[in-house]
């Protein structure tokens, strides 16, 4: 929490983050383009953020989706699962530094924010449900915390029960390989039937439903959670804020077409 209290400080390196400014150019290549004196989730990055690691974040391009091989669900991810990205999602998620739940939720607001306009009432999020023992153990759910924040920053609705876990899976890193991770998940998701309205409702109005989790590698997570959601013949797509999947980073795309410059 102290970290949160002195604003001054990047929440990354620890250092103060408060004489750096982030150069127009570096913040245009990251996608933000409104005027920096107004816009309340780049001065919230600016406090919190040094410019060294601004721009030593493993973001992966923005147009960079993919779907695994199991499902033509189409996911996107802000970062690759790497230094200081790991660390920081370990840190919120097993020692509930929760303010760290605001610095994902505004980076992936503010970086992304044509895309979350773009979905603005035509869509839904709902964030991959943990079980109940699991989040009992935990306290809170980490996907949740900062996809509802999200979903108040960009105005898109949020739906934090409309999955629910039918059955307790053991964690997904426990198993051994990959048909060891499909068999533990398989049909352990389903529609809250108390919100099987609304699932009438975001088919009529031909919404997408924007399933948000914090971090995916094989995918087979979120290609379950979206199996009962496609069986009702919804659009869905998936949003995470990290990814071990192979796409290329930022910084390798750009040191082939700007020889390494990324200040
Ligand atoms: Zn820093």
């Amino acid at each position: 929490m102290l970290n949160f209290l002195r604003a001054e400080n990047c929440l990354i390196c620890n250092l103060s983050a408060g004489n750096n400014f982030f150069r127009q150019s570096e913040l245009l290549r990251l996608g933000v383009l409104e005027n920096r004196n107004t816009n309340p989730h780049l001065s919230f990055l600016m406090r919190h953020t040094c410019k060294d690691c601004l721009s030593k974040l493993p973001l992966l391009f923005p147009e960079n989706t993919w779907s695994f091989e199991q499902s033509n669900l189409e996911i996107r991810a802000l970062f690759a699962y790497k230094e200081p990205i790991n660390q920081l999602l370990l840190s919120y998620k097993f020692y509930h530094n929760l303010y760290l739940a605001n610095w994902f939720a505004e980076i992936m607001f503010l970086l992304w924010q044509k895309f979350w306009f773009d979905y603005k009432e035509q869509a839904v999020i709902v964030p991959i449900p943990l079980g109940k023992k699991r989040l009992r153990q935990r306290g809170f759910n980490q996907a949740a915390k900062i996809a509802e924040l999200i979903a108040g920053f960009s105005e898109i609705t949020f739906l934090p029960d409309f999955l629910i876990r039918q059955r307790e899976t053991a964690r997904q890193t426990e198993m051994r390989n990959r048909t060891a991770r499909k068999t533990n998940l398989k049909d352990a998701f389903m529609i809250n039937p108390e919100l099987d309205c609304f699932a009438c409702k975001i088919k009529q109005e031909n919404l997408t439903v924007i399933l948000f989790d914090d971090v995916t590698t094989t995918g087979i997570t979120l290609s379950e959670a979206a199996k009962p959601l496609l069986a009702k013949g919804l659009k869905v797509s998936a949003t995470v804020v990290a990814t071990e999947h192979q796409v290329k980073t930022r910084q390798q795309l750009e040191s082939s077409t700007y020889g390494g410059d990324f200040v």
